[in-house]
């Protein structure tokens, strides 16, 4: 089975997407990019250099459902006449659009962000949107844990590794330990646990870090001699990355440990005072992993979370 590697640009700071061609029967696509004009003309060329028109796509399977792995999964199915997109259900919070708006609006809120900020996020956000096409219930097949997808020459096992989102999932190759892991695993940053509602309970906050420690869990379990990434270069030594990705957790774990005061802070203060200086762009993603770094801290016992007000304050033990 040859996995061969598309790289289509994007217009996000992260730079570039990988997405994934496997050129044998069903002829499938591993993410697709998000819906730009560049995205789509180096996706063709990519498509010309392997052989394959992309009228030859029998399935389109996605990683997660982020606007640039996902954005041009409707067009891509559309041109190749009806293929199958699969993803996975845990993904809903993201598939009718970025995310269901009010109760993303609710977990920031509880965690201290003030209204103008969330007003500000929503905006940019609604600007995200423009890259990716929605899909409504009934338009894809759902990706199951530990199920299948078979080609002429083996098969890709499914791993539900959630973390960056809820529904991430990646695509091991067991018979030489290969592994499609989309935005879990990066070589040169440790990937965002973003902040989403609990796909099973919208009312509560997915348990974003705690269940990525354990998504990496999995994939070592399998002993990865490459993995690719859903952003730059392979990984060859994922042991080294794993030993890398936790010290870095566990570091950061105690700064915000830290800085926490005795009155308490809410989860807004503490990404304030983790990155100071943080833009527009990014002020999401801080407060996303400061929730994340606080809510493990507090499933371990390190610290005491209090309600109070409608919003969340996190003391010292
Ligand atoms: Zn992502
Ligand atoms: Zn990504």
């Amino acid at each position: 089975m040859r996995i061969i590697p598309i790289s289509l640009p994007t217009p996000f700071y992260i730079g570039p997407v990988n997405v994934y061609l496997i050129a044998e029967d069903p002829i499938t696509l591993i993410d697709t990019g998000p819906k730009t004009k560049e995205a789509n003309e180096a996706l063709l060329e990519g498509l010309r250099q392997a052989r394959i028109r992309i009228a030859d796509i029998r399935r389109i399977v996605l990683t997660h459902a982020h606007e640039d792995h996902c954005g041009l999964a409707r067009s891509v199915r559309d041109q190749a006449k009806d293929a199958e997109v699969l993803v996975h259900a845990w993904e809903t919070g993201h598939r009718v659009g970025r995310l269901e708006y009010e109760e993303h609006r609710n977990l920031l809120v509880r965690a201290g962000v003030p209204h103008e900020e969330i007003e500000t996020m929503r905006k940019m956000y609604e600007g995200v949107r423009q890259y990716a096409d929605s899909f409504a219930a009934g338009e894809y097949a759902e990706l199951r844990d530990e199920e299948e997808l078979e080609f002429e020459t083996g098969t890709l096992r499914i791993v539900h590794t959630p973390g960056h989102t809820p529904g991430s999932c990646s695509f091991v190759r067991e018979a030489d330990r290969t592994v499609i892991a989309g935005d879990c695993v990066l070589k040169r940053i440790t990937p965002n646990p973003i902040l989403s509602p609990d796909p099973v309970d919208p009312s509560k906050r997915f348990a974003s870090l705690a269940e990525y420690l354990v998504s990496l869990a999995r994939l070592r379990a399998f002993a990865p001699t490459l993995v690719h990434g859903g952003h730059g270069e392979p990984v060859h030594d994922f042991e080294e990355l794993f030993n890398r990705y936790f010290r870095a957790i566990r570091e950061r774990q105690l700064n915000v440990i830290r800085l926490l005061p005795r009155s308490g802070a809410s989860a807004w203060e503490i990404a304030l005072q983790m990155f100071p200086g943080t833009d527009d762009v990014h002020r999401f993603l801080s407060v996303s992993e400061a929730v994340a770094h606080l809510d493990l801290a507090h499933s371990e016992g390190k610290v005491r979370l209090e309600i109070g007000d409608g919003k969340e304050v996190y003391r010292p033990l």
